[in-house]
């Protein structure tokens, strides 16, 4: 098999961008590094053409398939910096493992995982002064696929880009580790049985926008989806697994195709076992909620994604009524799993699961072009 070569052409130091200067308005998603990977895709080559170099624009025709149906499909994670300098990067074989499935199911070629993990290494290292040092900022890893053939009959594309754009990122929410107030969504639907719901694709995020905005002008956060088949058991929050203490059990909706396979939902569910907690992964019905509500067994409420790692529910609104959860405070099981998240991931606490790969960037000399050949 041919290998694939990697080119770097790192960015003068005369055309970097200034970096943030305060880390604690960083917000999310507005800011972004000096470097992108980008690697294309086409029959009989396969990958080729990878490339780390300066962030810029995309061209491409206007008839493009990925502008008018869609294919496309995306991961998120982050890169952490840990005390010593070191950057820990949180499950990224996971958000590989994620990307090759939407991959498949959007009918689009996968990539080798060691060619995903160079791309990572090579950003990091050019891009590792981009990392934030203060807590609860990170570097945000957005890797995307899209069909670039330019033609508009319906078909899937024959060629495609896959590429990575990072930048700096703090709260994801502007309540910051603060409850946030969530509307059970009775109008509109997210996905299906069959659909795209468990896929990681622009569709979904699409389908969901109005729902948002409505929700967001009602002084909501997000919303609440329920299935879409009955309108009867919960499934996920716009970018969140949801979990829900009843009494001393923790239950989350299965993955059973309509909601999203989250690393942090998988990560939650390890760290809740290693403490003994509870968890049942089975439907659970709004109605049973609202029951646990009116019994006063409804403990906590939690959203887990790695954008916002660990986001408190402190009001659920249902059919025009308000139900407060916990009277709008930050549950202990919620702190909890905030801490041991936050405290693996910045390198504070032992990594009991083996989640990090730790990177130590900064010692290659990052200013010439190079080109590396890759064991792929
Ligand atoms: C990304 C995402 C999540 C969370 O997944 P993580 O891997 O934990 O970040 C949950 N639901 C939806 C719809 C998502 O897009």
């Amino acid at each position: 098999m041919a290998k694939t070569t990697l080119k770097i052409e790192p960015v003068p130091a005369a055309e970097r961008k200034p970096k943030p200067q305060d880390e604690t308005s960083l917000g999310f998603g507005r800011i972004y590094s000096d470097h992108m990977f980008s690697a294309e895709w086409s029959e009989p080559k396969g990958w080729h053409n990878a490339r780390v170099s300066k962030y810029g624009p995309i061209a491409m025709a206007p008839a493009a398939l990925v502008l008018h149906y869609g294919q496309t499909v995306f991961e998120g994670l982050k890169a952490y910096r840990a005390a010593g300098g070191d950057i820990n990067l949180f499950r990224p074989d996971k958000n590989i493992e994620r990307l090759n499935n939407s991959a498949r199911r959007l009918d689009m070629p996968p990539l080798e995982p060691e060619l995903v993990s160079a791309a990572f290494e090579a950003l990091l290292e050019l891009d590792h002064e981009w990392v934030p040092r203060s807590q609860g900022a990170s570097l945000y890893i957005r890797p995307t696929m899209i069909a670039t053939e330019p033609y508009i009959g319906l078909k899937s594309s024959s060629t495609f880009l896959f590429f990575i754009i990072t930048g700096p990122v703090g709260a994801y929410y502007p309540e910051g580790f603060n409850p946030v107030r969530i509307r059970v969504e009775e109008r509109y639907s997210r996905a299906g049985p069959g659909g795209l719901g468990s896929v990681k694709t622009a569709a979904n995020y699409a389908a969901s926008l109005l729902a948002e905005k409505e929700a967001k002008k009602k002084g909501f956060t997000q919303v609440l989806w329920l299935d879409a088949a009955h309108r009867k058991y919960v499934e996920e929050v716009g970018s969140m697994n949801i979990l829900f203490k009843i009494g001393e059990r923790v239950i989350t909706p299965p993955l059973g195709g309509t909601i999203l396979p989250g690393v942090t939902r998988d990560s939650v569910i390890q760290l809740l076992k290693s403490w003994d907690v509870p968890v049942e992964e089975r439907q659970l019905s709004i109605a049973e909620v609202i029951e646990a509500h009116a019994a006063g067994t409804l403990e906590e409420v939690f959203g887990c994604g790695t954008a916002a790692v660990i986001a408190p529910v402190g009001m659920l609104d249902y059919q025009g009524q308000g139900y407060q959860v916990r009277e709008g405070k930050t549950g202990p099981l919620a702190q909890r799993l905030f801490d041991e998240l936050i405290g693996i991931q910045y390198g504070r606490l032992p990594d009991r699961f083996r989640w990090l790969v730790r990177l130590q960037p900064g010692q290659k000399n990052a200013s010439t072009p190079t080109v590396r050949t890759l064991a792929v």
